[in-house]
């Protein structure tokens, strides 16, 4: 199953399903591949897959990428081969990925289970954006414009969930993972190998 996670920047999407995998067995956060150099930090193969402009054109021209996009100049893309390699393994799989990015998918059909996060409020998504302090004013100011367009987009998604304390968001996130994979399309089969043992 394809979960996909979308949310303002700053919302928390990503410190959310980073717990959410680890609190949930089979399932794995697929990392963005991207063009940008690393910031600060990061780590390549952690908080993203860092390759050369040249190379992520390469693997877009060649339709690696299951959704990509230039973001402010910065390529950044899903890589549809690995999301492919844990789905197969049983796995389920979440990527946290835009709304543009999550329209992309859906236009292909591909079947997933689409989660909003919505932060409690304007005020408290600007304070989180600055908390991180991650961005300088003139990022912050451009990510909250574009917070202001992307927040009705909520719409679109199966399921919305608010980052108000982060554990229970955590905790809602999950029983929406365990309730998908107890639906009944999806049980069928292991619920056809239980009535097999009532066969005389
Ligand atoms: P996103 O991935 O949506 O851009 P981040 O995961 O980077 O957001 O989170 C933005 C900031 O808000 C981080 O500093 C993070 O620690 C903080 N944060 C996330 N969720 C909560 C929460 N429920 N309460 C308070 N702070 C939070």
């Amino acid at each position: 199953m394809l979960f996909i996670v979308s949310a303002p920047s700053g919302t928390g999407k990503t410190t959310l399903v980073e717990r959410l995998v680890k609190v949930t067995d089979h399932l794995r956060m697929s990392r963005s591949y991207t063009s940008r150099p690393p910031r600060g930090d990061e780590v390549h193969g952690v908080d993203y897959n860092f390759v050369s402009r040249a190379r992520f054109e390469q693997m877009a021209a060649a339709g690696e990428f299951l959704e990509w996009a230039d973001v402010f100049g910065n390529l950044y893309g899903t890589h549809a081969g690995e999301t492919d390699k844990y789905l197969q393994g049983g796995d389920d799989v979440v990527l946290v990925i835009d709304v543009q990015g999550a329209r992309k998918v859906r236009a292909q059909n591909v079947p997933h289970v689409g989660i909003f996060v919505l932060p409690p409020s304007f005020q408290v998504l600007e304070q989180r954006l600055r908390g991180r302090s991650k961005d300088n004013e003139d990022a912050i100011r451009r990510r909250l414009q574009v917070a202001r367009e992307e927040v009705s987009a909520f719409e679109e998604y199966n399921y919305v969930v608010i980052n108000d304390a982060l554990d229970l968001c955590v905790e809602r996130m999950k029983g929406i993972v365990l309730a998908e994979r107890s639906k009944l399309a999806r049980m069928r089969p292991k619920a056809a190998q239980v009535l097999g043992t009532f066969e005389l």
